[in-house]
């Protein structure tokens, strides 16, 4: 740094004398260097700690979910309402008319439509697809076959719809996923739905959604049972069901019947 003689001293005193500092031009390019890798530090911490919290506000929400879902039972004879009105009578007490799970809970009046959407205003770039591409489809699937009365016995299809789960009769609440991050994907990996309805018990199935790794990175947040939500850390984002558990008539997990199934292993 240099100091300027602020004029007036040219030789013996004068009376008044002002001195001042200047920055060199290289010296404000070093502050402005310095700071801009302070800022460079800092924008990663920060963009991590909104990440952070939206997954906190989604927690927040699948967790109104689930006081829906219970509010719903206790009006119908402790059943989880059916995932879809289906045709065959199944659904037992549990009705909701032509609607999905999400619109019953809606116009029935259990919780609000906010609840439903992990991010609430613009989701842009939260979830990538094979190509890379981004997209808003940002729901919350319902465990449809081992809870909302899709399939819990043999597999998949109308012929096999049962009864919705009765909360009375899930013996492993802490266990068992009710709902959770989901996406949907078609085979080549592109998103192609909202992720709202149902989230599938094992691997890819055309028209069901699989568990979402990629908007709160590696992280899916899932609403069990018993009202807790929390985050479970996958190993592999494009294939969270190596975390998650894959179900398959020979492989009854509980996390995903959570003791409805007679053949059920941990
Ligand atoms: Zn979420």
């Amino acid at each position: 740094m240099r100091k300027r003689d602020g004029g007036g001293n040219t030789g013996g005193p004068t009376g008044w004398r002002k001195d001042y500092t200047v920055f060199t031009l290289i010296e404000l390019l070093v502050v402005i260097a310095i700071i801009a890798i302070l800022a460079g530090m800092l924008l990663p911490a920060l963009n991590s700690a909104r990440e952070k919290g939206k997954s906190i506000a989604c927690v927040n929400r699948q967790k109104q979910i689930g006081i829906a879902l219970h509010l719903y039972a206790d009006d119908y004879k402790g059943y989880y309402p059916p995932w879809r009105t289906n045709e065959t009578g199944a659904d037992g007490p549990a009705y909701i008319e032509n609607k999905f799970w999400h619109r019953g809970l809606t116009s029935l009046g259990y919780t609000t439509k906010n609840n439903f959407i992990c991010y609430p205003r613009n989701a842009t770039g939260s979830q990538i697809d094979v190509n890379g591409n981004t997209s808003n489809n940002i729901g919350y699937g319902y465990n449809y076959g081992g809870i909302g009365g899709a399939a819990c016995s043999s597999g998949t299809g109308a012929a096999n719809y049962v009864t919705p789960a009765n909360i009375r009769e899930i013996r492993k609440p802490s266990k068992v996923y009710v709902t959770m991050d989901t996406v949907f994907r078609d085979s080549s990996g592109i998103i192609t739905g909202k992720g709202l309805e149902t989230v599938y018990w094992g691997g890819y199935y055309n028209g069901a959604g699989m568990p979402d790794a990629f908007r709160h990175e590696g992280v899916v947040n899932i609403l069990f049972g018993d009202g807790r939500c929390t985050g479970v850390k996958v190993s592999s984002r494009w294939d969270p069901y190596l975390t998650l558990k894959a179900w398959s008539p020979t492989k009854p997990y509980a996390c995903w019947t959570g003791g409805r199934h007679p053949a059920e292993i941990e």
